[in-house]
């Protein structure tokens, strides 16, 4: 450098200058644009929603309008399928499902699905590049979607491809779960952004009707053929396709037999699924099936399943079998009949669940029939890659049955995950190793109920975008990327180690243990260390609204875990003084009573959080399922057997 002169030195710094602003694609210069978009005129539905959500994020980034245009012009933005384009500098497509290639050049980008949910992946993929997130469903409107003012969008050149790994990636939606919630659009949009491409909906047997009118009415559906999102279910709905009102009076014995006698199908205690060794039953309900699948066409997978918690009929016929052969059995002709009447329908039976947790012994899983494996209640400590997961064997063995396996996690269950959500980064980056190494084809996320919307974000997200991106986009950088972007570069830091910290495997089962009430001292006092991060990020974030009150909502969630933290032990102390029928009764009595003040004390907090804090606490689930279950019944108990 020393021998040149001057002049050659700024001549080279310009030139430099201008190649760096030559490897820059400007799509809005100061909230300007002449860029357009183009698309190919075979372009479908879901292409020009692809279309519509770049015009509306960049516009509502830069407040520039792109327009269409009917030409491929210099600075334009071309979006379609790959067959169509057939545009040279493409990368090579990525194997693996609804894929995409970028190309970004000074003068023109291209976006090239391998279908057309390829197409919206890759503008979701281009507009998370310009710093869009969607960490939330845009549901609290005090919380919207993490879009970056800038007036200058800019975009390096380069290329790339992506794909995901698992063809089906499933999130059972909160907001369809036995009614239809209008906040379902909003998490179903939420879903395909983080390229989730089907939906589980739940019904309930008696309204399936009803509820699919209302879906569709509701714009449901429509919303979703946008998206390419797929229609999975209806869940345990044995009940609609053999009602009882319909056919118990004159066929009594396609009913299942329960203490000494057939028993309706469902609705009455003990929930009792139907005779299935009954060949005259089987073949009503195939039947009605068929019916309601050409009726429905909607189904992508139909995914039936006995009463849940239902038991088996017990006819001398049935104990002959096991009820894994005889609801196999079932399967199988009900997948061989939909060869026929729906042949693009995929039929799924649910092992590792009710009826189906024992391998089969005479009946096997025939080619046609699918399985979305389901093991409630796992604790996600543990995740399906590890030696120790405590059901492998079982879903090793149940893989082995089929070609196509989609394998259920519970990571937004409120029945037994901690209802903070905390980021579950061991199971979620073992499951996927799992997933991919074992050539499972599915993943579906459940999340019940609706109430916890944002406390399971993080989790349900993961679900549906690592699968995708694996492994470039892993949790922990992702959890990183999160923290620093939605709670902003005051508070990130700091929240990002809370983050990591609460999810972390070591530390996880605190979480669990203080959402049960069932905390120990050493638990509590790490809760109460933890909460001081919180307060910190509320200093950090004073002066800002925004952050403020997404710091707020976080920690409204771990207000609620310290106020439960070990509480559930002055239960267990009652129950066991009751047990132990110990001579001062006034003693236990006065215990009672001091435990009811507790109770309540614990609803009306829950009911103050829920209230404040839209997603985080579903108030009247932890009243029902935490408390009144595990709280309030057992102290009547016990009082009642003090006064005995
Ligand atoms: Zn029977």
């Amino acid at each position: 450098m020393r021998n040149l002169c001057w002049f050659t030195m700024v001549a080279l710094c310009v030139m430099a200058a201008r190649q760096s602003e030559a490897a820059m694609a400007q799509i809005t210069k100061r909230g300007k644009t002449t860029w357009r978009i183009h698309m190919h005129a075979n372009a479908g539905v879901v292409e020009r929603f692809a279309a519509n959500e770049l015009t509306k994020y960049i516009h509502r980034m830069s407040g520039a309008g792109l327009t269409i245009t009917g030409t491929n012009s210099p600075n334009t933005v071309t979006l379609g399928l790959r067959k169509d384009l057939k545009i040279t500098g493409l990368p090579a497509p990525k194997p693996g499902y609804d894929g995409y290639s970028i190309l970004v050049e000074a003068t023109r980008i291209v976006i090239a699905g391998d279908n057309p949910r390829g197409v919206l992946y890759g503008v979701y993929d281009l507009l998370e590049q310009l710093g869009c997130r969607w960490y939330h469903p845009a549901i609290d409107p005090k919380d919207p979607e993490v879009v970056p003012k800038n007036p200058d969008l800019k975009l390096p050149v380069g290329k790339w491809s992506e794909s995901a790994r698992i063809e089906d990636r499933v999130y059972w939606i909160s907001g369809l779960a036995f009614k239809v919630m209008p906040e379902s659009v909003a998490q179903l949009d939420w879903a395909a952004k983080n390229r989730y491409n089907g939906l589980s909906w739940q019904c309930i047997p008696e309204k399936i009707d009803e509820h699919l009118g209302e879906m569709k009415s509701k714009g449901i559906f429509t919303a979703m053929e946008k998206r390419g999102l797929m229609l999975h279910g209806p869940g345990h709905s044995f009940p609609y396709f053999l009602a009882t009102d319909k056919y118990f009076d004159k066929h009594p014995e396609w009913f299942g037999f329960r203490d000494g006698k057939r028993q309706p199908h469902g609705g009455k205690w003990p929930l009792t699924n139907f005779c299935m060794s009954n060949p005259q039953a089987d073949e009503e309900f195939i039947r009605n099936v068929a019916v309601f699948a050409k009726k429905y066409p909607q189904f992508h997978w139909l995914d039936l399943l006995p009463i849940d918690g239902g038991v088996p009929c017990q006819c001398e016929e049935c104990l002959r079998s096991s009820p894994t052969d005889l609801l196999i059995g079932l399967y199988n002709k009900l997948a061989d009949r939909m060869k026929t009447v729906a042949p693009n329908v995929i039929v799924d039976c649910v092992p590792g669940y009710g009826q189906l947790t024992d391998p089969p012994s005479e009946v096997f899983p025939s080619d046609r029939l699918a399985a979305v494996y389901a093991h409630w209640g796992r604790n996600h400590n543990q995740s399906y890659d590890d030696p120790y997961y405590s059901r492998r064997a079982n879903m090793l063995v149940w893989t082995s049955y089929f070609k196509r396996f989609t394998i259920c996690s519970y990571y937004a269950a409120n029945s037994h995950q901690p209802f903070t959500g905390p980021p579950f980064l061991h199971a979620l980056e073992g499951d996927t190793k799992f997933m991919v190494e074992h050539g499972v084809t599915g993943a579906l996320v459940l999340e019940y109920p609706y109430g916890f919307w944002w406390s399971n974000s993080f989790n349900v997200r993961m679900g549906g975008l690592y699968p995708y991106y694996y492994p470039n986009r892993d949790p922990r950088s992702e959890l990183k990327d999160y923290a620093q972007h939605y709670y902003g570069p005051k508070a990130g830091p700091l929240m990002a180690d809370y983050l990591l910290m609460t999810g972390a495997t070591e530390n996880l089962e605190r979480t669990y243990r203080a959402s049960r009430g069932e905390a120990d001292d050493a638990d509590i006092i790490w809760l109460n260390d933890m909460r001081t991060m919180l307060t910190r990020a509320a200093q950090l974030t004073a002066n800002d609204p925004l952050h403020s009150y997404r710091v707020s909502k976080l920690t409204s969630g771990m207000d609620m875990l310290i106020h439960l933290g070990g509480s559930r032990r002055k239960i267990q102390d009652i129950e066991k003084a009751v047990e132990d029928k110990v001579s001062d009764k006034a003693a236990v009595r006065k215990q009672i009573a001091d435990a009811k003040t507790m109770v309540a004390d614990l609803i009306a907090h829950a009911e103050k959080i829920g209230v404040l804090n839209d997603g985080v606490v579903d108030a009247e689930w932890l009243k029902g399922w935490t408390i009144n279950r595990t709280y309030t019944e057992p102290l009547n108990a016990a009082e009642k057997k003090l006064t005995d």
